[in-house]
């Protein structure tokens, strides 16, 4: 019998890419001294003897976020302080806040050797051929998934790759991942340009119980009158999945949003709607 903690995915981050506060910002949200990491998921099982944890994307508060896994961490089996990294990163594409953690393993820090990562099979390519980036990510198993094929993470616990349309200077593809555990099925989904733009989302969505979904921006206020970014606004995503019966959670939230502050009008006119907003160390049984 599993009980809620004994398979769960854990938020560790929920912010846009450049994390919280933004790099040269002093908006209020900027300049109210909170921080906030760039959006990441990790999934820990602890049914085993030992315990297995899965990140989706390495991002440049990885160091951070590793340290809030630590309990789940095992020991380094010879340097005493040190624990292990994960068991796997599954990375959702090329962009700052979901690779720009991977040198964080290579040589200059944490030195892993042989760490799974999996990516588009366009994504490991450029990484491994990129001359800058090929020493960082020499020591690291990088394995291309197939999108839409189900790669097992442990017995009753699936990962499914889906692309999603959002922007590709690389071609590489971005990815949401379809965790399928015992108890429900979630999608993690931090970065799609609109909803609109995404024919499979229906039947994709039909399947899953939680979404954990890009809520970049409130509304074109934030923007000052600059052109739209590629990202829904949460007014479209909340009339996307009105319909949807699944709970529904957001993150990936620009450093400009209004949803961050507590009791504003924005976040209390998204709670009012059932949906949940993401902030680290929340957690949602699989
Ligand atoms: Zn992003
Ligand atoms: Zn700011
Ligand atoms: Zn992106």
């Amino acid at each position: 019998m599993n009980t809620d903690r004994d398979i769960f995915a854990v938020v560790l981050g929920e912010m846009q890419d450049a994390g919280l506060p933004h790099i040269g910002c002093r908006c209020p949200n900027c300049s109210s001294g909170r921080v906030g990491y760039a959006a990441c998921l990790a999934v820990v099982d602890t049914r085993g003897a030992n315990t297995n944890v899965t990140l989706i994307d390495a991002t440049p508060d990885i160091k951070h976020q590793l340290e809030l896994l630590a309990d789940y961490l095992r020991p380094h089996g010879e340097r005493p302080y040190r624990f292990n990294p994960p068991d796997a990163i599954f990375l959702t594409h090329a962009h700052l806040g979901h690779i720009g953690g991977l040198p964080q393993f290579g040589p200059e820090a944490m030195a892993v050797s042989g760490l799974p990562v999996y990516a588009s099979a366009e994504l490991a390519a450029l990484l491994q051929e990129t001359r800058l980036w090929s020493p960082m990510v020499a020591n690291l198993d990088i394995r291309p998934f197939t999108p839409h094929q189900s790669i097992p993470l442990a017995p009753n616990l699936t990962i499914t790759p889906i692309p999603v349309p959002h922007r590709d200077e690389l071609q590489v593809g971005t990815f949401a991942f379809k965790l399928q555990g015992p108890q429900q099925t979630l999608l993690y989904l931090p970065d799609i340009d609109d909803w609109q733009a995404w024919p499979e989302a229906k039947s994709v969505l039909a399947g899953v119980d939680t979404a954990v979904v890009d809520a970049s921006f409130y509304s074109l206020d934030e923007l000052n009158g600059r052109p739209p970014v590629a990202h829904p606004l949460i007014m479209d995503t909340l009339a996307f999945f009105a319909d949807w019966p699944g709970q529904l959670v957001l993150t990936h939230f620009n450093h400009t949003n209004p949803v961050l502050v507590k009791g504003s009008e924005a976040e209390t006119a998204v709670s009012q709607t059932g949906t949940q907003l993401a902030y680290p160390g929340k957690l949602i049984p699989l």
